[in-house]
């Protein structure tokens, strides 16, 4: 037995399923997780030695890569000044400007200690400023694990969503509506049977939790007008996809203007740090400036906000995401030309500093249920062999992965040599 599998033992004993967010139990895929020491640029090290380049990123944070000299650096200066004080800083003033400065929809903004919470917090303002209390989410994507979203859409002719968790109640449930992502027509029909009901659509502009799906063209700009008709907010969760897909997410990258905007993962380079934001009235609808309420006693942690104007800053610098496009593009094409080479079927997506791989015939995925329809037991072969091959990729087929700064071309030509071999086997 190794380490980690002796760690997983013992933490299963006292931690429940032995981790403390689900997907890193090595679940859909089966085996033991890696428990990790330490981290360095493109690496990760487990507890046994082994080095892994990692596509994870730590589900998002670490653009810059892992360890990065000039966030520990910001993080350890402003730890010399105290942890917390639950009260104003100068370092939130300053974090909410350059937010406010970086992306121009957002007028104002509240950082918050998670993407849960941001997007939690997004729709009750929402909810709050519309007076209404029903909302469209699509089904295959994910938006942290407020009750009202831990929702799939209801059978048959039902409109009304259901709980896909034990102890969400179906009271909770029924005021989410669930649409098909990039069918625009689904999402009209709601609007249409719920009249004067919907406060708002909230989504992934690029949908990262059913894989990773682009919005197809004419989605996103149909989702505003939609909105702007029926007086309902757009809430483009960017939790993932911020600082990530552009320097301004993927509203930027695709041109859409949301009514609020949800971030988390880059904006606290490592730190548990969310946000919300967007315009003005709207989020003047918040307490104390307003009547709905919100609140966190760690919210505007100053070391956190030291992490994340950190990173920020760093990647404002020109031609950054430049180079994350070029570095994602030469992956997601070189694992495309591997499993071309070794007679896998597959199919990849990538934008900005995103990819995913899709083990289908079809040619191009856009839809949560081509995803499904993938041959999982193909994914599960290629995460394990990745993995023994040194490459850390997200341990379920329905995770979008992640490149880094700091993946170097080598890097890169190594997991693609990597694949080679994994595939060839898997073809076998
Ligand atoms: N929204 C999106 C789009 C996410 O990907 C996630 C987490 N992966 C969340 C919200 C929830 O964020 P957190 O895990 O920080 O609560």
């Amino acid at each position: 037995m190794n380490r980690s599998e002796s760690l997983f033992e013992q933490a299963q004993k006292t931690i429940p399923g032995g981790v403390n967010s689900p997907v890193r139990a090595f679940k859909g895929v089966g085996g033991t997780p890696v428990f990790i020491e330490r981290a360095d640029g493109a690496y990760l090290y487990d507890v046994d030695g082994k080095q892994y380049v990692d596509y994870v990123g730590s589900w998002g944070p670490m653009i810059l890569g892992h360890n990065h000299s000039a966030i520990r650096e910001a993080v350890v200066k402003a730890a010399e000044n105290g942890l917390s004080f639950g009260a104003p800083t100068a370092s939130e003033v300053e974090m909410a400007e350059l937010v406010c400065d970086i992306l121009p929809h957002v007028e104002q903004v509240r950082m918050v200690n998670s993407g849960t919470e941001a997007t939690m917090s997004a729709l009750r303002l929402a909810r709050g400023f519309t007076g209404r209390d029903k909302f469209i989410k699509f089904e295959g994507c994910y938006h942290g694990h407020a009750d009202c979203l831990l929702v799939k859409a209801g059978s048959g002719m039902l409109t009304f969503g259901e709980p896909t968790s034990p102890g969400v109640p179906a009271d909770f449930a029924k005021h989410t509506l669930t649409a098909t992502y990039n069918d625009l027509e689904s999402v009209k029909a709601l609007f249409e049977s719920n009249p004067g009901q919907i406060s708002s659509i909230i989504l992934e502009p690029v949908a990262g939790n059913m894989n990773c799906i682009p919005p197809v063209e004419g989605f996103l700009e149909g989702l505003r007008a939609l909105c702007d008709e029926h007086g309902a907010l757009l809430i483009i969760d960017e939790v993932m996809t911020g600082f990530r897909v552009s320097l301004t997410g993927a509203h930027g990258h695709y041109g859409v203007k949301p009514d609020l905007l949800c971030l988390g993962k880059v904006i606290g380079g490592g730190m548990p740090v969310g946000a919300f934001g967007g315009r003005a009235d709207v989020m003047q609808y918040l307490a104390p400036a307003g009547p709905v309420y919100q609140a966190g006693t760690l919210s505007g942690n100053p070391i956190a906000m030291a992490a994340g104007m950190a990173q920020l800053n760093l990647l404002r610098e020109p031609g950054i995401y430049e180079a994350l496009a070029a570095k994602t593009e030469k992956l997601a094409l070189g694992l495309k030309a591997a499993a071309d080479k070794a007679g896998v079927p597959m199919s990849v997506n990538y934008v900005g500093a995103m990819f995913g791989v899709f083990f289908t015939t079809e040619e191009k995925v856009t839809r949560y249920q081509q995803v499904t329809q993938c041959n999982m037991e193909q994914f599960n072969a290629f995460f394990h062999g990745m993995l023994e091959e040194g490459v850390n990729l997200a341990p379920s087929a329905y995770e979008a992965g992640f490149l880094s700064l700091a993946h170097s071309d080598a890097d890169i030509d190594a997991t693609i040599a990597a694949a080679e071999r994994v595939l060839a086997k898997i073809a076998a």
